[in-house]
């Protein structure tokens, strides 16, 4: 099960019910951020998940809308008691940010670990989750989306296990990750596993133009969450001027990716209700639905064949 949150939905600049841009995401007992925004750990607090939990965050950019929470959530996850490293994964350049942001942090309980990203982007593994960074076009600056992939186990196949004479009694150890022995011999839990099982795909994307990589890394994701900032036709121009997206941009791109289910976020502040033109992109990809602050949702292992299952609330 993949379990998060949009804790900040607006782009550019805050509003009173929409904060700056980022994403709370949890498995496997641990938990991250994409981005971290003016106020995130306001998000946090109010969303109840906890910061101890938290062992990264992702920094798509460092437009301020996405970065000038760190300082605050630094500092709250001291408060909280942390001792372990927490990880920051940015483009390059995000140790010289870091040092900007973090100068009226004091000295910490808890190492930060910073890791710059190779402008290609390229491959980390966080709580357990199997993440590609991939460029994408919002101007000059660097930019990345995030590929997110929650892998699942081979099932236990019960018939492979009969069949090498494991007693039932050490059953449960193999389907823990054990070896047991079985007579005279050792057996693995890859011994008695079946067919691969499909796991969960999510991409995190904002702050873009439509763009190959884009296109090449949503293929077939359960959920999509990429960026609205405009709505309609008729801001197509600023979309073009500042590197952002339209509605129907977003929708095709879930459309062509053969997405499960698309979530807009990274709304413009000029955008009151983003329900309200929902159509724009319904009309290229019907499943698809408008972030609002503190929105969670649950993504849990597909059916063979099928998209995962998701519930947004
Ligand atoms: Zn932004
Ligand atoms: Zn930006």
């Amino acid at each position: 099960m993949l379990e998060g949150c949009t804790l900040g939905t607006g782009g550019t600049l805050p509003i009173p019910d929409r904060a700056l841009s980022s994403l709370y995401l949890r498995a496997n007992g641990q938990a991250m951020l994409i981005d971290c925004g003016e106020g995130t750990q306001v998000g946090i607090r109010r969303l109840g998940w906890g910061f101890k939990c938290l062992d990264g965050l992702l920094l798509t950019h460092f437009h301020g809308d996405h970065c000038t929470g760190v300082a605050g959530l630094l500092l709250s996850l001291e408060k909280a008691g942390r001792e372990e490293t927490f990880h920051i994964w940015g483009p390059r350049g995000l140790k010289r940010v870091m040092e900007g942001l973090c100068v009226i942090v004091p000295p910490l309980s808890f190492p930060v670990m910073l890791h710059e990203l190779p402008p290609e982007g390229g491959e980390l593994s966080l709580i357990g989750l199997d993440i590609r960074a991939f460029p994408v076009d919002h101007g000059g600056i660097p930019c990345y989306g995030f590929r997110i992939h929650l892998p699942r186990a081979a099932a236990f196949d019960p018939e492979k296990a009969r069949e090498l004479n494991v007693p039932v009694t050490e059953w449960k150890n193999l389907q823990e990750g054990k070896t047991v022995r079985a007579g005279i011999r050792e057996v693995t839990p890859e011994m008695v596993t079946g067919e691969a099982r499909k796991g969960i795909t999510l991409v995190f994307s904002t702050d873009t133009r439509p763009c190959e990589t884009l296109t090449r890394y949503t293929r077939d994701a359960d959920l999509l969450i990429l960026e609205g900032m405009y709505a309609t036709e008729d801001k197509r121009p600023q979309a073009l001027k500042n590197h952002h997206m339209l509605f129907s941009e977003a929708g095709r791109i879930a459309r062509e990716a053969d997405a499960g289910c698309l979530v807009l976020t990274h709304f413009s502040t000029s955008l009151e209700d983003p329900e309200e033109h929902l159509d724009a992109a319904r009309n290229e990809f019907a499943n698809t639905f408008a972030a609002r602050d503190g929105m969670t949702f649950v993504l849990r292992y597909p059916k063979e064949g099928e998209k995962a299952w998701i519930a947004l609330s």
